[in-house]
């Protein structure tokens, strides 16, 4: 997976050591694990999709991650992408509107022996109590750039969000200073929504976790 990566874009090789060093296949269901490792969007619980694997690595490459950055997601999902950033040696916080979602994440997590903060959370509100943040990726599909999510980056970090409502143009917000940020925009890309609210219909609405 990783050599076909290298030959698409000059990723960044830590980028490909970490994606090289997670197993894509225990993150989707066991019926879906002989794909895991080509470059295609699988399907995931509650009719969510992880993003194909050129997909992750562009977002991984373009967030210019260092050891030890305090790390934001949005849409934990399967929890791969977080695993990537965990792989770099970051500290990872990730929130997810689903709980179905929120809870598989964790299991796969333990599974594995790796550690990030979860939350069953809406994204839009960012995570007020643990920012700045050195880093945020969205890794759905926002109709615009999200703004308490701005507010929440460190002077000096960077998010990276697709913005758009069909097709997403990926986005890096860089703030250069309390009220002053620089937009770049990446290609175009299509992710699940990123919606508004927790969802409350999950299958494990009525329970506690
Ligand atoms: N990073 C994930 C990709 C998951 S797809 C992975 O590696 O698997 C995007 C996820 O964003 C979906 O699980 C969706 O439920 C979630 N999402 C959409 N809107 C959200 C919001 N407002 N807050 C948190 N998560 C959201």
């Amino acid at each position: 997976m990783v050599d076909g990566l290298r030959g698409l874009y000059p990723f960044d090789e830590r980028v490909l050591a970490a994606m090289a060093s997670v197993p894509r296949h225990l993150f989707v269901e066991t019926a879906l694990a002989p794909l895991a490792y080509s470059n295609k969007p699988l399907r995931i619980a509650a009719n969510q999709t992880i993003s194909q694997p050129y997909t992750v690595a562009m977002q991984t490459h373009l967030l210019q991650v260092r050891k030890w950055d305090k790390i934001l997601e949005i849409g934990t999902g399967c929890g791969y992408q977080a695993a990537i950033l965990v792989k770099m040696g970051a500290q990872v916080h990730s929130i997810e509107r689903q709980k179905e979602l929120y809870v598989q994440a964790q299991k796969t997590f333990l599974a594995l022996g790796m550690d990030a903060i979860f939350s069953y959370g809406d994204g839009y509100e960012g995570w007020p109590l643990l920012a700045p943040f050195d880093r945020i990726v969205v890794t759905c599909g926002a109709p615009a750039i999200p703004q308490k999510l701005v507010l929440q980056l460190a002077v000096g970090g960077r998010m990276v969000v697709p913005v758009g409502n069909d097709t997403q143009t990926m986005t890096v917000v860089e703030r250069l200073s309390d009220d002053q940020c620089q937009i770049t925009t990446h290609g175009n890309y299509r992710f699940v929504p990123m919606l508004e609210g927790k969802e409350t219909n999950a299958p494990f609405g009525d329970q506690r976790f």
